[in-house]
């Protein structure tokens, strides 16, 4: 097996890993991005809050506080450059006690001190203006106008789209089982491949202590912590408009009230730690807990209006704040590890704090590098059926007559974008739902689903049979079906 030769390799294919692609497409450096999973943004970055947090949250001076506030002021350009769906929907902190009054004050001064921008504190009346459907017990708030929500698989996605339109190549389905440290490059090895680098940074989220053990690194260890979230039906999408938090518990930011960028709404996330990494399960207790947390915040949501759990885990680390740095055991090895929540809002700004770690690296080394003169930051604005103007919409059907052809009913989503999502990379049943929303709706997929495994049979020229859900064993056809082929 040939060794393949990079300047830097980056292991994970989350929206860390991606967003430092990105900005390192920037350079004319041979860049390669290495990614267990069948797709990108299938680990913690697929299964999150979507919030853009403001910032008021984390420990003045602490890296959460300074590259969330950063990011957060970076997401609505680096959203449009990619055509990302994101709302600036505000976020508002609400206490139902008069007890908590001072930890609510004890936020603004800290969101003060963190730099977010326009933060106020709301009387209850203020507030009922805002979010007429707040439950009699909230009393006061902080409101943060410049918070957000955001799709963040599509985002994670695109920065790896535009990483690679922009020269990074990228590796899936290679788990990355060892590295060894020599004086003058990092060797990697996956199952597929053996690579050869300058850098490797360390990406790999629940697994980024298991990637510094490979070169004898023990400076930290990552403690997983779980979150279940519940998705409910578009038809309560409209009762609050801004993200709402309640006062934080010791390890959460508690179980808010989320809008989410495609207009559903969401309770979550739970706080539990755990050992195990990959257990994505959702509890009744979860259940339990996140529905009497919530019914005391906002007015109009019932349990029947859930359409869908999941969970994500944190890759929390055991300093209590990320890790970005070199490696002091191998140092061509910079890890960016420990990236628990605000890890999302923080991204685009960890991206450009590892561009500027990598030049100085380059420089130290006294190896010249130039920029990319040909970095574009831009992807095409894509078509999506459920958002566009009527006159759009007439345009694209004259252009591809399969823009007419809905497929996704509860979503709004055409034959021409899942054809769209497959030339873009989309090769499971997951990634274009991901991509598209077909199959997130009120049914799940259970309308689309067969019409969607026909079409990429089609496009991918490979049996329905041979589809998977999300790569690996996961067939979701594991017969040869008659009608589907
Ligand atoms: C329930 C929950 C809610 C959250 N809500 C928010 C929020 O609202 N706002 C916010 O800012 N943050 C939030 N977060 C945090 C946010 O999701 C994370 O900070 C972010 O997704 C981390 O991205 P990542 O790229 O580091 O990790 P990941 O997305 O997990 O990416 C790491 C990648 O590395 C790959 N990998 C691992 N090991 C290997 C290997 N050996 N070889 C190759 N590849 C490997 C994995 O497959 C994975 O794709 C939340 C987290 C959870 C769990």
């Amino acid at each position: 097996m040939a060794e393949k030769e990079f300047d830097i390799l980056i292991i994970g294919g989350g929206v860390i890993g991606t967003a430092i692609a990105r900005n390192l497409a920037k350079l004319n450096l041979k860049t390669a991005l290495i990614e267990k999973e069948a797709e990108l943004a299938f680990g913690t970055t697929k299964a999150n809050s979507g919030i853009v947090h403001a910032g008021f949250h984390s420990e003045p001076g602490s890296l959460k506080a300074t590259l969330c506030v950063k990011g957060c002021n970076m997401f609505p350009g680096v959203c449009e450059e990619l055509d990302v769906p994101f709302k600036e929907n505000g976020i508002l902190m609400v206490a139902t006690s008069k007890e908590e009054l001072p930890a609510l004050q004890g936020f603004y001064e800290k969101g003060l001190l963190n730099g977010v921008r326009d933060l106020m504190l709301l009387n209850r009346s203020q507030i009922l203006e805002m979010e007429p459907n707040l439950s009699e017990k909230v009393i006061a708030g902080l409101f943060a106008p410049h918070g957000g929500i955001v799709s963040p698989f599509e985002l994670a996605i695109y920065q790896g789209n535009n990483a690679e339109q922009n020269g990074v190549q990228i590796f899936l389905e290679s788990p990355v089982d060892n590295v060894v440290n020599h004086r003058d490059y990092l060797e990697v090895f996956t199952s597929k491949d053996t690579f050869k680098a300058k850098l490797v940074i360390n990406c790999a989220g629940l697994f980024a202590d298991d990637v510094a053990r490979f070169v004898g690194d023990k400076s930290f260890d990552i403690k997983p912590r779980k979150g279940e979230e519940y998705l409910l039906d578009k038809r309560v999408g409209n009762l609050v408009t801004s993200t709402i938090f309640p006062l934080p518990s010791k390890n959460s930011k508690g179980i808010l009230v989320i809008p989410t960028a495609h207009g559903n709404l969401m309770l979550g996330p739970t706080a539990l730690e755990m050992e195990e990494r990959e257990d994505f399960t959702t509890t009744q207790k979860g259940l339990d807990v996140i529905y009497n947390s919530t019914e005391t915040l906002v007015n109009g949501f019932s349990k029947r209006d859930i359409i869908a759990s999941f969970a994500g885990v944190r890759a929390a680390s055991d300093r209590g704040d990320f890790v970005i740095e070199f490696s002091k055991f191998a140092p061509r090895m910079l890890h960016v590890a420990g990236i628990e929540s605000p890890g999302l809002t923080a991204s685009p700004a960890i991206g450009e704090m590892v561009l500027e770690m990598v030049k100085g690296w380059y420089k130290e080394n006294n190896i010249k590098i130039e920029a990319n003169p040909n970095f574009n930051p831009r992807l095409p604005k894509r078509i999506r059926l459920h958002d566009i103007t009527d006159k759009r919409l007439e345009e694209a059907i004259k252009k591809d007559k399969r823009y007419a052809h809905v497929i996704c009913r509860c979503e709004l989503v055409s034959e021409a974008e899942i054809i769209e999502a497959i030339k873009n990379g989309a090769r499971t049943l997951d990634g274009i739902k991901l991509r598209t929303r077909a199959g997130m709706g009120r049914c799940q997929g259970g309308f689309c689903t067969p019409k969607i495994l026909q079409i990429m049979s089609r496009e991918l020229n490979i049996p329905v049979s041979k589809i998977t859900k999300r790569g690996g064993n996961s067939v979701l056809v594991p017969y040869k079906s008659k009608e589907l082929i």
